[in-house]
């Protein structure tokens, strides 16, 4: 049984954390990583062209896309890290404790562990797979607020997009 506070914070197509409970923890974590001078990073995740995979195969089909993507996100990142739903095909990772050079290394490892899955359906997608694109973005002393870090990752993760999807950048 889930409780109502789990209800409240989670997505339940996914069981992922929600866009509500991602921006109480960034918030707490932002402020967090200032006082005591800690690092922290973020990494957001979109599906590439999964319009076309759900006008291809249909709408159910697309969620058990994003069923598999969210088994493999919680696969690989630590138990501390929080994964929440962003949006429809889009995730957000928190990773306290964590510098941009090592965020980068684990988006890599994302992008690979996702290029290697063997997704149903994903032989029409336009790279012959299903893939991701993320932006990594890292606490800097300029940063004034959470959503300055938000909006770093987002400029990243639109730079990867547009030189071609499939990529990290940061
Ligand atoms: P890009 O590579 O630029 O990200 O292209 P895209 O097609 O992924 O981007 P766009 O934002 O145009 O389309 C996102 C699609 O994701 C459209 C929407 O119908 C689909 N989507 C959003 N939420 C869900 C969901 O919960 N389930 C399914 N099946 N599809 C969803
Ligand atoms: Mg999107
Ligand atoms: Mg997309």
């Amino acid at each position: 049984m889930k409780t109502q506070k789990t209800l409240a914070i989670t997505d339940g197509m996914t069981g992922l954390y929600n866009h509500r409970y991602f921006l109480e923890r960034i918030n707490e974590e932002f402020e967090r990583t200032r006082r005591y001078k800690r690092s922290l990073s973020l990494i957001m995740i979109d599906v590439d062209h999964f319009k076309k995979y759900n006008d291809t195969h249909g709408h159910q089909k697309g969620d058990e896309i994003l069923k598999r993507v969210t088994k493999i996100l919680k696969d690989t990142v630590r138990k501390s890290d929080t994964i929440a739903r962003y949006g429809g095909e889009e995730f957000i990772i928190i990773f306290p404790e964590t510098g941009g050079k090592e965020a980068l290394s684990v988006a890599e490892k994302l992008r690979m562990e996702v290029e290697a899955h063997d997704f149903p359906g994903g032989e029409t997608q336009p790279l012959g797979r299903i893939t991701i694109s993320q932006g990594v973005a890292s606490c800097k002393e300029e940063l004034k607020s959470f959503d300055e870090l938000i909006k770093n990752a987002d400029n990243a993760l639109y730079r990867a997009k547009e030189e071609g999807r499939n990529r990290v950048c940061t």
